[in-house]
């Protein structure tokens, strides 16, 4: 995609179930499972790491969003937090930014304010009616199969930065 917005995101706040996961959830007796996209999860780690900041913001409160956050060195995790508007203010307080400089990716009713407030709005193509009638942008992926992936990568690569990631793993331009 072309949009001068990318270059202005500075950070990626994005929800979890129906983004990150296909939004179905086990439950066995008090526990709870999710599948997370490995792609994703090397994509969120590799933009963090780099200083674009991911940040998960999420409704239902759940001990494997936090493992999985743990697992990527993810530092701003919004567990089980319903006014989502509120905890977007809270993350931005914490980077120091303004809305005019992330983005947010959502699926769901919960989404449509934190999507309205952000500077670009993402959703997977699999979202509710009414996020993909809203959303700036209706990535071509479905939920919990590398959203993210395709978000980070467009922001990445508009920004000049997505080479140096390839680069780190060895790949030759001869
Ligand atoms: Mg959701």
């Amino acid at each position: 995609m072309t949009d001068s917005r990318l270059l202005d995101i500075r950070a990626i706040i994005t929800d979890v179930d129906g983004v990150l996961t296909d939004g179905r959830i086990l439950l066995i007796d008090d526990r709870e499972a999710k599948f997370f996209s490995i792609r994703d999860g090397l994509a969120m780690k590799v933009a963090n790491d780099s200083g674009l900041h991911i940040a998960l913001l999420t409704g239902r409160a759940s001990l494997a969003v936090s493992k999985r956050a743990s697992e990527l060195g993810l530092k701003i995790v919004k567990n089980g937090r319903l006014d989502k508007q509120l905890a977007l203010n809270e993350i931005l307080s914490e980077l120091g930014l303004t809305a005019d400089c992330v983005a947010y990716v959502g699926d769901d009713l919960p989404d449509l304010a934190p999507m309205s407030l952000a500077r670009l709005s993402f959703c997977p193509s699999d979202a509710a009616m009414d996020v993909l009638d809203r959303a700036d942008v209706v990535v071509p992926v479905q939920g919990g199969h590398g959203v993210l992936r395709w978000v980070i990568e467009e922001v990445m690569r508009a920004q000049g930065r997505w080479s140096r990631v390839v680069d780190r793993f060895g790949v030759s331009h001869a």
